[in-house]
């Protein structure tokens, strides 16, 4: 099972917490809209409300009021088909002999049977399938004998992969990234207390301040008067595994992960891509909205340099940028349709081409990245029934050759356009008159960071997790499980 979420917890001076995490959720409903859930804890019991739906459909004014308390958790979900039901939405809570434990994941694990098997054996009861469950049940069992800190270690030495967590102990909200940091948290500063949240742009819809990001490893405790929070480096890796899918594409524009503006990298690797395989053509245009600032980025290089970097004279118009594809904005993004039907379906509803933009030019048409291609082929179609002499596709990623593990619904190899072809065989499919991908190094160089502190599995084929079967592209340094053994406390 794997999962895309929004995760967000908050601890308040006095104030009920339910509307910050309900505005929070909000800003964070682009990382899941199946179900979304809020937990809060009054300093005596926790209250919960928790349901399939939208943001905007699961709370009314009422649910919003009986969640009292100064603390608590929030999450989005996005699940794969097959796990779409009420059982794994979340925050998932849990109540145990130390206390109640309420817990939001945004991430995978990719050695949950292991332990779900191994506290099945020890008579621990699940009632879902998700690995969620699995993180709560081994945090509260060591919690029986340890102090948050060290119980919340002892659980990040057990599991393996990827996980940002909101977590809340009783009244007390923490958040944890896992060792690699592959998604992202960060910590900001409001009026009367502080937050956690997947993305920044949460906290700016709260009028909050970014404080900074909880770092890869790290255990973030918020005081419970909402005066500041505690931090434990807890465990500490020598590299990280940023998704760096998380800025080409899942991200928020306006949100600031690992110190970068999401909108800023995507122009910036607009601009590479030009650097790369720039195409001279009439005019340039964006997917809406996916490849907006990838376009943008890309443009704008293209008005100052040529394809072979020289410098363009002032004579020298470079080439238009334009919007060439109206979109429905009451269709929901075809990325997360369940079925293929339904996806060729809503690439019609979704875009229209505006005629006198295209009608006998050449265009290059920019995008994020191309998954199964379908939505590519349409749009390619729909832009040379409009009249494009030619139509060129760049895109702003390395192409997706296999699937993710790390929480992300990427579709199965058999389905990835890129797995068994090769450019130009894409190029053909989708009958588009050329087509260039930008390369792993450039994205790398654009989020200034090493090739090794990225994840780059999907479009490597090599991961930065030991998964059964599958390529890995460092020492990856597994805890043991299965044993019975509970690392010793330092
Ligand atoms: S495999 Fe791709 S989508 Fe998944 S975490 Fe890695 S970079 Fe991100």
């Amino acid at each position: 099972m794997t999962e895309k979420c929004g995760v967000v917890g908050v601890s308040l001076d006095g104030r009920n917490a339910a509307r910050p995490l309900y505005y929070g959720l909000y800003a964070l409903q682009h990382r899941g809209q199946e179900s979304a859930g809020i937990i809060t804890h009054d300093g005596f019991q926790q209250h919960s409300h928790v349901d399939m739906g939208l943001v905007g459909d699961v709370f009314d004014e009422d649910d919003l009021d009986q969640l009292n308390g100064a603390a608590g958790i929030g999450h989005v979900r996005y699940p794969t088909a097959g796990s779409v039901d009420s059982s794994c939405a979340q925050p998932f809570s849990v109540s145990f002999k130390s206390g109640s434990l309420g817990l939001s994941h945004n991430g995978n694990l990719v050695n949950a049977d292991e332990i779900r098997d191994e506290l099945a054996g020890m008579g621990h009861a699940f009632t879902s399938d998700g690995d969620t469950e699995a993180i709560a049940h081994d945090l509260a069992r060591n919690l029986l004998d340890a102090d948050l800190v060290r119980a919340v270690k002892r659980t990040m030495q057990r599991i393996h992969g990827s996980y940002s967590l909101t977590i809340m102990h009783d009244d007390t909200v923490m958040g944890v990234r896992d060792p690699q940091g592959n998604r992202p948290l960060c910590i900001g500063k409001l009026e009367d207390g502080y937050i956690l949240a997947s993305e920044s742009a949460a906290i700016d819809t709260l009028d909050g301040e970014l404080v900074r990001d909880v770092r890869p490893g790290e255990l973030v405790v918020l005081q419970e008067d909402g005066q500041g929070f505690d931090s434990y480096q807890l465990v500490e890796l020598e590299n990280t595994a940023h998704c760096f899918f998380e800025h080409v594409y899942f991200a928020r524009p306006d949100s600031i992960i690992d110190d970068s503006l999401v909108y800023e990298v995507r122009r910036n690797l607009g601009r590479k891509l030009w650097e790369e395989s720039g195409v001279e053509s009439d005019v340039v245009m964006p997917v809406p909205d996916s490849g907006r600032a990838f376009a943008s980025g890309y443009a704008d290089a293209a008005s100052e340099t040529t394809p072979d970097g020289e410098e363009r004279d002032e004579h020298d118009d470079g080439v238009e940028f334009a919007e060439g594809l109206m979109k429905n904005r009451y269709v929901g993004r075809t990325f997360i349709m369940p079925t293929q039907d339904e996806r060729e379906r809503a690439v019609r509803l979704k875009l229209n081409p505006i005629k006198s933009t295209v009608e006998g030019k050449t265009v290059t048409l920019i995008d994020d990245s191309i998954v199964r291609g379908t939505t590519s082929t349409q749009l390619v179609q729909l832009l040379k029934d409009c009249g494009a002499e030619e139509v060129h596709m760049r895109i702003g990623a390395p192409p997706i050759v296999a699937p993710c593990y790390m929480g992300i619904d990427m579709a199965t190899r058999d389905e990835l356009i890129a797995a068994d072809k090769s450019v130009d065989e894409i190029a053909e499919t989708i009958e588009a008159d050329s087509l260039a991908y930008l390369s792993t190094d450039s994205v790398a160089d654009v989020l200034e960071s090493d090739r090794i502190d990225l994840c780059m599995g999907c479009v490597t084929g090599e991961y930065p997790y030991d998964i059964e079967g599958e390529e890995t592209d460092r020492a990856v340094d597994r805890p043991a499980v299965g044993e019975g053994t509970i690392p010793a406390d330092d």
